[in-house]
Formats: structure tokens, C-alpha cells, sequence
């Protein structure tokens, strides 16, 4: 018999049968009975008990790690948005967008907890009958504008689970590359499998436009990556239940899976969706002559993506109940020259301080020359590179200054226009990327 402790007195004399020091099982009573130290023993029953346990305890304490919601703790949109300033330049109507859909997702959830709440206390608590709907959000906008960027700087602040996945790996079921569920397993590993915490997160889809369908007649052949996956996709928009593969991939018979409801979690599409100006200037003419609402001369037709409507992606090739499911709908703006140079110094990580830090760390002060920036910014405009290619020249320019600079003992570095001139221009680094 096991003592009080919860283990078996030693084993004594050479005839005593080895038993386990936890429950005091016999060896021959259980299926493994592991050997230790100084006649210590545990069977395998209570090896599973043990994992059992550690397993509660770890579920326990990630649920401590997506902590309530509180409404008088929730950031309000305009601070959302002061936040946002803070690493993303200019595209204020996108970042209003995202900061209200963002701060009403918190208050759809706690509207819906105190519903709960109220229906437990059994009718006691006031639980009216008004339901927040969901408002999922599709951000339209040029590559390299920031879409991913603010997500991004959205999820550095977000009181629960959030993540990224891309849209061009999911094809329809039977086809190669991931069943649209696995965006799903995303959001489950980041919510460290907590499917309470994951089924109220917020899901971010970049590059929604390369599921539009690709032809007006879908029957003229097989179209795995487009209106299939769209179809998908809506019922998982709309709330349903999934049966989520935990490890992601392609579902297979033998998999166990987790069910997760979409309902309340909220879901962000970015996409560049190239050429849709034109159908925006389509609509625009027809709306012009049919109607004779608007002159088209009052149209801004250097910045069309401003007018845009549900029906334009509908032109483009998503399902209309698709776009249905996305009632929030916003673009970012090309990025002017000015911009590209505010994005080269002002955000909170912008390309310039981090090179003054990785030059920092070796005790060098770095300066850049201001018509260096300029020249940078001049360069990428020039090769239609926009953002992102600021990050490549300046890595051009700055490359063999550090690989020298750390070992060369100097306590400043300057770039000055000749130089950055010599490294980009010397190195045709410019006439590369062209080909490229
Ligand atoms: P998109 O998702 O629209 O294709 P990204 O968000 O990936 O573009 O932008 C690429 C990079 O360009 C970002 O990592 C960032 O460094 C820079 N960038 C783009 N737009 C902005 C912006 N509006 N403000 C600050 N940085 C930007």
C-alpha cells in the first residue's frame, strides 16, 4: 500500500517484487516500471499522470497570457492611430480605417461577452439583443505602400492573437499547396493553441488579389487557385466551424484535428490588385455619361484608387459574395517622393537609425549628408522602386563601409553625396536591378 506521501516504502529483502515509489504498483502489475537511483521506481502510469498534469498547467498558464479585455483599458482609435504614426507614413485614411475596424473588433467582443454574462446570471444582468456585426477589412493599395507594414505595427498592440498569412499558397482541396483552413493553424500556434484566445484573434491575408478569378467564364478551365479558394475562404469569413489541421499543410485522414469558430474572428485582406484603376476609371466614365452625377473633370485622375468601390473588385475577379463579406474597404496611396524620404529618418525604426545603431554598437557616430537621402529617394523613384528599394540602395551604399569601418578605428563616419554616387553608380548596382 502506497503511505501518505503518495509513494511505497523501499522495497526490502532480496525476494520483495521492485514496485513503483509513486503509487506503489508492482512490477508486474504495470506495463513499464523505470529504474532509478537508489531504488527509486516510476511505472508508466504515473509517467502519463505526470504529462497529463504538465500539459493542464502549461493550458492554464497561456491563459493567463490573453488577458480580458477591459473596456476602460482599450486604446480609443485615435491613439491606435497616434501609434501607427509612429512607424507608418502618411496613408491617414487607411490608418482611420484600421483603427476604428480594430478598436469596434474589441467592443464586438466585449458586447458579446456581456451578453454571455448576462444569460448566465439568468436573465439578471441587461444583455439587449443588438449584435455588433463582424466589419472584415480589405486594404487595396500599390506593393511596397506599407499594407504589411501596418499590420505589422497593428499587431505590436493588439490585445489578441494575430497573424499574417499570404494568399497565393492556397489552392482548392485535392490541388498542391495548403488548404485555405491552414490559415487557421496560423493563428492557433501564435495563440499557443489556446482555441478560446485564437477565435477571437485577427487575421491579416496579404495578397487577397491573386485568388481573383482569372477569366470572366470560370468553366474554360480549371481554375484551383481562384474562385475555389474564394468560395472557401467566405464560409471561413462569415463564422463557421473549422476543423483546423494543427500542424497546417494539406488535411489527410489520419489527422487530428481542432475545431475552431470563426465568428468572431476578424479578418484583414491587403492586396495590390494591379490594373484595377482601370476598372475604377470604367466605372467612373459610365457613372459620368449615364448619369450625369459628376463632371469627370472634377476627378483627381492621378490618384484614381481613391474612388474605389465594392463593385471594382467584383470587376476584378472576386466573388461578389466574397466582397460581400468585406464591408470595410480602404486604400493606401503610392508614395510620393516626399514621403520616401520622411520614410528613410522618421519612423521609430527607420533605415537610417538603424544603421546609426549597428555603427553605434562599434563606437562610430554616422552621419548621412542630406542630399545623400535625397539622391537615394531621387534613385529609387527613378527605378520605380518605391519603399522597398530604399532598403537595397542604402544597403549598397553602406556595405563596404561596413566591412571596413569597425576594424578601421575611426569614431565617425560620414556619407556624403560622392560616395554614395561611387558605391551605387561604380557598382551598376542600379542597371542590375533593371535587368533584374
Ligand atoms: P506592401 O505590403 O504594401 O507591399 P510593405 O508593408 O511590405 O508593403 O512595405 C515594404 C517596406 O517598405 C516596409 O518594410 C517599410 O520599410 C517600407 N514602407 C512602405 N510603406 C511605408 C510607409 N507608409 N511608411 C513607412 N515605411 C514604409
Amino acid at each position: 500500500m502506497p503511505n501518505t506521501r503518495g509513494y511505497k516504502d523501499k522495497p526490502t529483502g532480496r525476494g520483495s517484487e521492485d514496485c513503483c515509489s509513486f503509487c506503489g504498483a508492482k512490477r508486474s502489475d504495470v506495463p513499464i516500471l523505470f529504474q532509478g537511483v537508489d531504488g527509486a521506481n516510476i511505472c508508466s502510469n504515473c509517467v502519463e499522470r505526470a504529462h497529463e498534469m504538465l500539459a493542464e498547467s502549461k493550458a492554464a498558464a497561456r491563459h493567463g497570457k490573453h488577458p480580458e479585455l477591459k473596456m476602460e483599458e482599450l486604446l480609443k482609435p485615435q491613439q491606435i492611430k497616434e501609434f501607427l504614426d509612429q512607424y507608418v507614413i502618411g496613408q491617414d485614411d487607411a490608418k482611420r480605417y484600421m483603427s476604428v475596424a480594430v478598436y469596434n473588433h474589441y467592443k464586438r467582443l466585449l458586447s458579446r461577452d456581456s451578453a454571455r454574462g448576462a444569460a448566465k446570471d439568468g436573465g439578471g444582468g441587461k444583455a439587449d439583443d443588438v449584435e455588433i456585426d463582424k466589419s472584415n477589412i480589405v486594404l487595396v493599395g500599390p506593393t511596397g505602400t506599407g499594407k504589411t507594414l501596418m499590420a505589422r505595427t497593428i499587431a505590436r498592440l493588439l490585445k489578441v492573437p494575430f497573424t499574417i498569412v499570404d494568399a497565393t499558397v492556397l489552392t482548392e482541396a485535392g490541388y498542391v499547396g495548403e488548404d485555405v483552413e491552414s490559415i487557421l493553424t496560423r493563428l492557433l500556434q501564435v495563440a499557443d493553441y489556446d482555441v478560446a484566445a485564437a477565435e477571437r484573434g485577427i487575421v491579416f491575408i496579404d495578397e487577397i488579389d491573386k485568388i481573383a478569378r482569372k477569366s470572366d467564364n470560370p468553366s474554360i478551365t480549371r481554375d484551383v487557385s481562384g474562385e475555389g479558394v474564394q468560395q472557401a475562404l467566405l464560409k471561413i469569413l462569415e463564422g463557421t466551424v473549422v476543423n483546423v489541421p494543427p500542424q497546417g499543410g494539406r488535411k489527410h485522414p489520419d489527422q487530428k484535428f481542432i475545431q475552431v469558430n470563426t465568428k468572431d474572428i476578424l479578418f484583414i485582406c491587403g492586396g495590390a490588385f494591379d490594373g484595377i484603376e482601370k476598372k475604377i476609371a470604367q466605372r467612373l466614365n459610365t457613372r459620368a455619361i449615364g448619369y450625369g452625377v459628376q463632371g469627370t473633370s472634377s476627378i483627381d485622375r492621378n490618384n484614381l484608387m481613391k474612388y474605389i468601390m465594392p463593385q471594382d473588385l467584383k470587376s476584378y475577379g472576386l466573388i461578389p459574395e466574397l466582397v460581400g463579406r468585406l464591408p470595410v474597404l480602404t486604400y493606401m496611396q503610392p508614395l510620393t517622393k516626399q514621403a520616401l524620404r520622411s520614410i528613410l529618418t522618421e519612423p521609430r525604426n527607420a533605415i537610417v537609425k538603424q544603421y546609426e545603431r549597428l555603427f553605434a554598437m562599434d563606437g562610430v557616430e554616422l552621419h548621412f549628408d542630406d542630399e545623400v537621402l535625397d539622391y537615394i529617394v531621387d534613385k529609387a523613384d527613378e527605378y520605380k522602386l518605391g519603399a522597398r528599394g530604399l532598403r537595397s540602395i542604402c544597403e549598397a551604399v553602406m556595405i563596404d563601409a561596413m566591412y571596413d569601418v569597425p576594424s578601421s578605428g575611426e569614431a565617425r563616419f560620414d556619407v556624403t553625396l560622392p560616395y554614395a554616387k561611387n558605391k551605387i553608380e561604380g557598382a551598376n548596382f542600379l542597371e542590375m536591378k533593371r535587368v533584374g
